[in-house]
């Protein structure tokens, strides 16, 4: 297996464009499990930890741009203000040491449904920053980069740069079912960004469908019915626990059953809505 090891942005790419069949390496923290358990022999590895621009963040033009190779430990230590809900879903991912070495764009390569940062992305309305020697940039919004089972928009010759997260004009939150409390994949997950000014809801479903997706209709609710200067409407909340729900399309597996899963979505669309709802109106108050 040959193992290759750029310095710059520039020689990533080329070695990408080079050896297509070449798998970026980041973390580590998928690519070796699977490496060590014999489900993956690539001809090559492409370590991209030589590239010190990717583990940085900036903030530029009104949003966070978050560098593929940014580990969650930073998001958590660092980015908690702008990206309330990446933080609280990078929290709940693995194990310090896990936190340490895994990156939001580690997960979004890996493209699992069952990703922690893939909801709260979609909440934000994130957007991907992919580069290829030959065509350049592509920025991808995050509802349209999650194409299947850990299937992604990202081409053969494609590195994933960068995250683009507009910084949070509301309260966020993520929520998430597992069988323990550290170290679980998600049973499924949901995570919710309320943009006052707009007067949208985001929202991100985790674990509850063959990719990450948004709870469409729910927000369509919420846009249409919701009172921004009033107490939640009982009746509104179960509805929209209700179309996030709806907007799940799960299956059995060894984690839960679908019908857990889909009633789970209805409880945590409800749960995150409230917890946001609350401190929206307590900031008025303010
Ligand atoms: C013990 C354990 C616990 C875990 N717990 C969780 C959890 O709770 N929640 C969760 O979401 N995940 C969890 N994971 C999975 C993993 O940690 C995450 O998916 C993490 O975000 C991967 O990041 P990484 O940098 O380690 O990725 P890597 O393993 O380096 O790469 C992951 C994938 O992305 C691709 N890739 C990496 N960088 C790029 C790039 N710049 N451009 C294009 N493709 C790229 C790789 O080729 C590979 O396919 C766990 C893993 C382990 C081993």
């Amino acid at each position: 297996m040959d193992f290759l090891r750029p310095t710059t942005w520039e020689e990533a790419l080329a070695a990408k464009a080079d050896q297509p069949e070449a798998v970026p390496i980041q973390g580590g923290t998928d690519v070796m499990v699977e490496i060590n358990f014999d489900l993956r022999r690539p001809p090559a590895l492409l370590d991209l930890g030589g590239v010190a621009e990717l583990r940085e963040w900036s903030m530029t033009g009104g949003h966070c741009r978050l560098g593929a190779g940014v580990p969650y430990a930073a998001v958590i230590d660092e980015l908690g203000g702008p990206l309330p809900g990446l933080a609280q879903a990078s929290r709940t991912v693995g194990s310090p040491q896990i936190r340490n070495r895994g990156t939001v764009g580690g997960n979004l390569g890996a493209a699992s449904p069952a990703g922690d940062s893939h909801p709260p992305l979609l909440a934000a309305r994130a957007v991907v920053e992919v580069e290829s020697a030959a065509r350049g940039v592509r920025m991808i919004p995050a509802a349209e980069f999650y194409l299947g089972v850990k299937r992604s928009a990202l081409e053969p010759d494609e590195l994933i740069r960068a995250v683009h997260v507009p910084p949070a004009t509301g309260p966020q939150y993520f929520s998430k079912v597992g069988t323990r409390n550290a170290m679980v994949i998600a049973v499924c997950s949901f995570a919710i960004a309320l943009h006052p000014r707009e007067r949208r809801v985001g929202t991100g479903i985790g674990s509850a469908a063959p990719t990450p997706r948004r709870a469409l209709e729910a927000e369509e609710l919420l846009a249409a019915e919701l009172d921004w200067d009033a107490p939640l409407d009982p009746a509104l909340l179960r509805r929209f626990g209700e179309l996030s729900a709806r907007a799940a399309a799960p299956i059995d597996d060894v984690r839960g059953t679908a019908a857990y899963r889909v009633h789970a979505i209805g409880v945590m669309a409800r749960r995150t809505l409230t917890w946001a709802w609350n401190d929206h109106l307590e900031k008025r108050a303010a």
